[in-house]
This record gives C-alpha cells, sequence and structure tokens, in this order.
C-alpha cells in the first residue's frame, strides 16, 4: 500500500521534497484502513502535517477507502549508541483546521529569524506516548513498613490529584535497592489507570541525558523541549547522575520551570536528599526543595518477610514460613538484594529439584553473603569513592595534586585497607601506581581526620555506606 501511496506522492511533488520528507519514512502497520508510518522526529512530524496532509490523505483514500486513516509513530530518540527503546508518539491525523486551532505553546524563534513551531500539539487527548512504565511495578505490589510510609503516602495523594498538591515537585530519596523506582513507577501506572489521557512518562536521568546529546547533535533541542514540556506527569529517576552535566540541568531546568508553571507534575529521586546532592545548580536544588522530599529507609523486618511473601505470593509459590524469616533475617540492608536471594533460592530448588528447606536456604544465602564481600574489591571500592565525589575514575590515579583528588585517592586506599584483603602494595599499585608507603600514610591521614574532624566523620560513614550499600 505505502509503496502505491509513494508512486502517487512522487509524482506530485518536487523531487527534493520527495526525497527529505517521504524516503525516509517507514510503513510500520496496516491495520485493516490504518497505515501506520514512523516518522524520524516530532518535526518531521509536524511539517508533513502542515505541508502534505493533503496528499497523503487523498493517496490513502484511493489505497485504502474513504474511511483511510493515518496514524504516525515518532521517533523520539534515535541515539544509536544506546539499545534502548525510542520513545514512540501515536496519534490519528487530524483535520488540518483543528490542527490550527490548537494553541501552540512556546512559538520558537528559529536561525533564519522566523517563528517556528515545531511542535503543535494536536487533541491533546488523543495524543498517547508511551510512559516507559514497567506494569509489576504497582502501588499494589508495593509492601507499605515504617521505611517507606511518608514517601508512599505521598506518592499516592501525587497520583491521586497530579499537579494539584503541594507536593511537586515530589522528591523521593534513599540508598539503592530500597523501591525509589518502584514507588515512582507506581505512581506512574496510578495515574495513567485514573487519567488515561494524561501524558505520563517515566525517564531515568542518564536517558534523558543521552536524548538530550542526540538532539542537539541533530539539531533538534527544540523539538526535545517541546516533547518534555508537553508532558503532564513527569517522572526521572535518579537525578544525581545529572551531577556535572551542565547543559543538561539546564535544559532541565528549563523543562521543570515549564511543566511546574503549567500545574504539571514532576517526580523525581535521588540517591540522596536535596540538601546532600553535590554537582547540580543550586537553582535546581532550590525547586526541588519546592514540594516534599521523602525518604526511603532500610526496612525492618516485618516489612522484608512481608516483601518476600508478597513475592512468593505473587509467584505462586510455597516456601516454608521458617525459610521465609531466616532470609529476612539474613539480608537485610538492601531489597533488590533480598529478592535475589529468594531467587537464587528458587532457582537452586528447581536446578536440584529439591524443597525449599533450611538447610538449601542457608547455602544459598551464605553465597550470597560471600558474593557480595568479593565484589568489595579495590576497584570496586575506588569506583564508589569516586561515584560519591563525583569525579572520573581515571582521575584519582593521575599524577594531579588537586587538593580533592589527593584527598578522595587517600580516602578510597583508606577504605581498600579497611574493607578489602588486599595488601598495601596491591591496593597502591592499582590506585595510581603508588607504593605500599603511601598507602599506609593515605590510612594515618584519614584516620586522624576521622577523629579530629566531625563532619568528615559523617562523611566517611556515608561512603562506607555507599560502598556496603
Ligand atoms: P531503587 O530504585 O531504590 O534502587 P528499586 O525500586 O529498583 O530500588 O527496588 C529494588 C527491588 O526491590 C525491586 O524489585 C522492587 O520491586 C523491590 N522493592 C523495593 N521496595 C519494595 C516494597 N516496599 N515492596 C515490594 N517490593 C519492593
Ligand atoms: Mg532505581
Amino acid at each position: 500500500v505505502w509503496t502505491n501511496c509513494l508512486k502517487i506522492i512522487k509524482d506530485n511533488v518536487p523531487a527534493v521534497s520527495y526525497q527529505t520528507w517521504f524516503e525516509p519514512i517507514v510503513p510500520v502497520r496496516l491495520d485493516s484502513n490504518v497505515l501506520t508510518i514512523q516518522v524520524p522526529s516530532p518535526f518531521f512530524y509536524e511539517y508533513l502535517e502542515e505541508r502534505y496532509i493533503d496528499i497523503l490523505r487523498k493517496t490513502l483514500r484511493k489505497e485504502l477507502g474513504p474511511d483511510a486513516k493515518l496514524e504516525y509513530s515518532i521517533v523520539m530518540d534515535n541515539n544509536k549508541v544506546s539499545n534502548s527503546k525510542p520513545f514512540t508518539v501515536r496519534y490519528p491525523a487530524q483535520n488540518k483546521t483543528e490542527l490550527k486551532n490548537k494553541p501552540v505553546p512556546f512559538p520558537i524563534q528559529s536561525e533564519g529569524g522566523s517563528i517556528k513551531n515545531p511542535f503543535i500539539i494536536p487533541g491533546l487527548k488523543k495524543l498517547e506516548i508511551d510512559p516507559q512504565l514497567n506494569p509489576d511495578y504497582t502501588f499494589a505490589n508495593f509492601v507499605e513498613g515504617d521505611c517507606n510510609k511518608l514517601s508512599r503516602s505521598a506518592g499516592y495523594a501525587v497520583a491521586q490529584n497530579p499537579g494539584k498538591t503541594a507536593f511537586n515537585p515530589l522528591f523521593i530519596y534513599g540508598s539503592s535497592g530500597l523501591g525509589k523506582t518502584h514507588l515512582a513507577q507506581s505512581i506512574g501506572i496510578e495515574v495513567k489507570e485514573r487519567f488515561p489521557d494524561k501524558l505520563v512518562l517515566y525517564v531515568n536521568a542518564n536517558k534523558f541525558q543521552n536524548q538530550y546529546v542526540a538532539a542537539v547533535i541533530k539539531n533538534e533541542v527544540n523539538d526535545f523541549l517541546h516533547f518534555y514540556q508537553m508532558i503532564d506527569v513527569l517522572i526521572i529517576d535518579d537525578v544525581q547522575e545529572f551531577a556535572g552535566k551542565e547543559k543538561t540541568q539546564d535544559t532541565f531546568f528549563h523543562i521543570f520551570n515549564h511543566l511546574h508553571q503549567s500545574g504539571k507534575q514532576l517526580i523525581l529521586t535521588s540517591d540522596k536528599a536535596p540538601v546532600e546532592l553535590q554537582g547540580l545548580e543550586q537553582r535546581l536544588l532550590t525547586r526541588f526543595k519546592w514540594g516534599l522530599s521523602a525518604d526511603l529507609q532500610q526496612p525492618d523486618f516485618e516489612t522484608r518477610v512481608a516483601i518476600l511473601k508478597r513475592k512468593i505470593y505473587n509467584d505462586g509459590i510455597v516456601i516454608p514460613d521458617e525459610v521465609i524469616e531466616y532470609l529476612a533475617s539474613s539480608i537485610t540492608s538492601n531489597i533488590r538484594e533480598l529478592e535475589g536471594a529468594l531467587i537464587s533460592l528458587l532457582a537452586q530448588a528447581t536446578l536440584i529439584k529439591r524443597e525449599i528447606t533450611m538447610d538449601l536456604a542457608a547455602q544459598v544465602v551464605e553465597r550470597f553473603v560471600k558474593d557480595h564481600a568479593k565484589e568489595l574489591s579495590v576497584d570496586y571500592i575506588t569506583k564508589s569513592v569516586c561515584d560519591y565525589f563525583n569525579i572520573p575514575t581515571d582521575l584519582l590515579s593521575s599524577k594531579t595534586r588537586k587538593r580533592e583528588i589527593v584527598q578522595a585517592r587517600q580516602i578510597a586506599m583508606y577504605f581498600c585497607k579497611n574493607l578489602t584483603k588486599s595488601s598495601l602494595s596491591t591496593i597502591g599499585s592499582t590506585i595510581g601506581g603508588k607504593d605500599h608507603a603511601t598507602v599506609l600514610h593515605a590510612y594515618r591521614t584519614i584516620s586522624n581526620l576521622i577523629e579530629t574532624d566531625k563532619s568528615f566523620k559523617l562523611q566517611m560513614d556515608e561512603i562506607e555506606k555507599r560502598i556496603k550499600y
């Protein structure tokens, strides 16, 4: 069908236009009278709708009859480097006059001086985007406990009234594996259930950054902005990853302002509270504190048991309570680990066709704890310390004498000595080719600081927690 359409179009538009606007189109689906075509960007979509809707409609009717419909699938992220799924936007092609009547937000001044609106928002109700939500991450599956009471209820309130509560942005923070992503996604799922027309989008901060960079390269920053500015509920996961990325922060700042001013809901997650976030612009941090910051803490025993039971219940498996309690008491600090142990227990049991007994559980837990201890290598610690200070790992092993770097290096050495069995000279040679005396010196310096400087000690505790989770 599409090939036939193309033939007609080719005869009716200038060759250059044909090459530019029609050749890149990929037909993706034909459902009786609905043809879906994929276009490379929102701008592309808008341009086609503006200039070529008549010819598209005519040819399509010729091919598919009077009820022919055209749908677009718009690629939002062409970044071939990442294997991530592109965002797709679908909506029925609309009557042109209808399009014209819609207000166009933020016309952008293009280089040529003319006003260009790269992204018209036609009939918002019909517009649909893939919200990038995992259907398992629901409120129903999110076990409530003292550790997450405030965050959960704030999240739930936000989901009932997105953009209309005082919790805007809702800022959820906590260490790795305590349920930030799950909770943030639950809000998205709940909103979609209650308000199917609302545009919800979940995106990880890194992915946002990649998309932004790709948009810069392709000269599509305006499209990028417009896309994000039309979202009703925007969930950005792990905003600490914006640290040090100034351009991305700037762009996010504008999107944040636009959405906030329009009463749209923002949900952010981070591994640290806004006050502790480093490498982020002050004006962003200020805004992060406008709404509600709520934390997720380590779950207590009861909650850990409840989480395991919920998981088992969902999977339809029976495990003796004794075993569940044993798991819950052995793995305490991280829910992801807890689930991991449960999964390997189940895997073991099926593999060797054995009942799930305390013995088996003990074996799995032992291995789990050991595996985790193995991870605490010099490299791993170095990386954690660098992550904490937001410095590239290779800088730590460089010859620089910059104070922050030197101190970060000493801190890494200190933890390596304390938390691994590596010898001083192994530690030294792994971290920047230093000798054992340097490591010992580092160790003493840091130990002294811990004793004399209270805030330094707190910082060290924080880093240690991050290394161990
Ligand atoms: P984070 O984003 O904070 O690192 P995740 O949201 O990825 O953590 O959670 C890790 C795992 O723990 C996920 O599989 C999630 O479903 C589970 N989990 C976390 N909190 C809860 C909870 N309260 N109830 C049930 N499962 C949870
Ligand atoms: Mg997460």
